[in-house]
């Protein structure tokens, strides 16, 4: 393993930093943050879930039941104090528990966790009988190099050694929606299409999709594909704030009710990815918090969000990338076995609880990292969830008028020196502008980040809120 390990540097040469997915995966891994760790003590008083419950959906093509829960293998834990070594021994833990709980589908990439991830999951699927799970994984070629046919080639033939697997159940075309001459770049011209389809004859490729993100208009005509490639799925972005409100909150997203729509039109099954948008729907503000929980203090508020990802019956399996052991058993909780919301449920999150989220306009940073690394080395993800968190608790100093001024301008100093390094803080934003085009949210990161920064001078020049 150790041998095999790819360091940071030569990761980011192979794939090219600040590519989507390099970004995302390199940090995606990390232990977990305060706001996760907060999260955990949500489950402090968890019951074991019931084995035997889970609950399935059938894959139309090929008839198998693929369970409502997926593993997704982008955020494995790490060994304790370490920031680079996996925990093998707690991801074998984990998947073992999750598939004794009736867990099949797993999901991993090439790139996710340093390039870590197929290896570690094919060690810990290794000890499985290949008939007890079915993986995913994806041609995640983001990087110009891999859009030649044999690069690209080697991408899917070493994920199957990794994966120590001699056939893959679903592989995706990974983060299709930037532009059509990426798509046709990384995939048509250069003849790896026709290979993927030759795969799929051969049985390799059981099923065969892509994963969406981007622009609607790359949506429409990838999917009109469908009637020449024929996509066993299509793996998407759905959760209760995405589902009316994505297209509002960043132009360049797409609303998830139009793309289940388009899936639905077709037949396609749909993968469901960020049911959670990145933790923010399990880190609400308190009184949405209280809210939810006068609705079912039996459930985690982050079971609402997991149930209505899993209620529509044209969705396959919703993917969740569980680096805890409580989140794990959280989410079991919730679908072993699934108890679909009801049609007022989901009006009661759609029209009611979305729209007082779309209301606090926090900077809509689901810390996916894929802005990451800056070359500057600011935590953009930090800073931008950590300003949203004081916002929402409402604890942000507000200036004059704000009665308690004095106490939340020396919170927000003292917080946010906890949770990003002075050296990584907004002053040293040099406004280069090289994060901004990696953002799937559109946000306009560095004029955000110099609005905090002068924010936080203000603080410091005016410790008494006075005009
Ligand atoms: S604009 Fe700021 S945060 Fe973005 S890459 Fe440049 S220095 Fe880093
Ligand atoms: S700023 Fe954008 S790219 Fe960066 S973590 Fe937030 S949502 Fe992701």
């Amino acid at each position: 393993m150790a041998k095999k390990k790819i360091s940071r540097r030569s990761f980011l040469k192979l794939f090219g930093a600040g590519t989507v997915a390099t970004a995302a995966t390199l940090a995606g891994c990390k232990k977990g943050n305060k706001a996760e760790q907060q999260a955990a003590n949500e489950y402090k008083n968890q019951v074991e879930p019931p084995v035997g419950q889970m609950t399935y959906r059938e894959n139309p093509k090929t008839k198998e039941k693929v369970s409502i829960l997926g593993y997704g293998m982008m955020r494995l834990p790490m060994k304790p104090d370490s920031d680079s070594e996996f925990d093998q021994d707690m991801i074998n833990k984990q998947i073992d528990y999750a598939m004794e709980h009736g867990l099949n589908y797993i999901d991993t990439s090439p790139v996710y966790c340093q390039g870590q991830s197929e290896r570690c999951t094919g060690i810990a699927l290794s000890r499985h009988k290949r008939s007890e799970y079915f993986i995913a994984t994806k041609l995640s070629n983001f990087n110009r190099d891999y859009w030649a046919f044999d690069k690209a080639k080697e991408m899917y033939h070493n994920s199957l050694k990794e994966l120590q697997v001699d056939y893959l159940d679903y592989y995706l075309l990974h983060a299709v929606g930037g532009s059509m001459e990426e798509f046709n770049g990384r995939y048509v011209d250069n003849g790896m299409m026709d290979y993927l389809l030759k795969e799929r004859e051969a049985g390799r490729i059981r099923n065969l999709g892509f994963s969406f993100h981007g622009k609607k208009s790359v949506f429409d005509e990838v999917i009109a594909l469908h009637d020449k490639y024929h996509w066993d799925f299509v793996q998407i972005e759905l959760n209760y704030l995405d589902w009316d409100y994505a297209n509002e909150i960043s132009k360049n997203n797409v609303d998830a009710s139009y793309l289940y729509a388009e899936l639905q039109k077709r037949g396609i099954p749909a993968v469901i990815m960020e049911p959670l948008l990145g933790g923010r729907l399990a880190n609400l503000p308190q009184y949405l918090m209280t809210e939810l929980k006068s609705h079912d203090p039996e459930r985690s508020v982050a079971s609402w969000a997991f149930r209505y990802a899993g209620t529509p019956e044209g969705v396959l399996t919703v993917l969740s990338g569980m680096t805890y052991m409580e989140h794990l058993r959280d989410n079991l909780l919730s679908y072993c076995p699934l108890k679909p919301l009801s049609e007022q449920e989901m009006r009661y999150l759609d029209d009611e609880i979305a729209q007082k989220i779309v209301g606090l306009e926090n900077i809509p940073c689901n810390d996916c990292k894929y802005c990451m690394p800056c070359p500057y080395g600011i935590d953009i993800p930090a800073i931008f969830v950590h300003y949203n968190k004081c916002k929402n608790e409402g604890s942000l100093p507000m200036g004059v008028g704000d009665s308690e001024y004095r106490k939340h301008r020396r919170q927000y100093l003292i917080s946010l020196e906890r949770v990003v390094p002075r050296e990584r803080q907004p002053d040293h934003c040099i406004q280069c502008g090289q994060c901004e085009p990696h953002c799937p949210q559109s946000i306009h990161i560095p004029r955000e980040l110099r609005k905090i920064d002068e924010m936080i001078e203000s603080l410091k020049r005016n410790p008494d809120g006075v005009a």
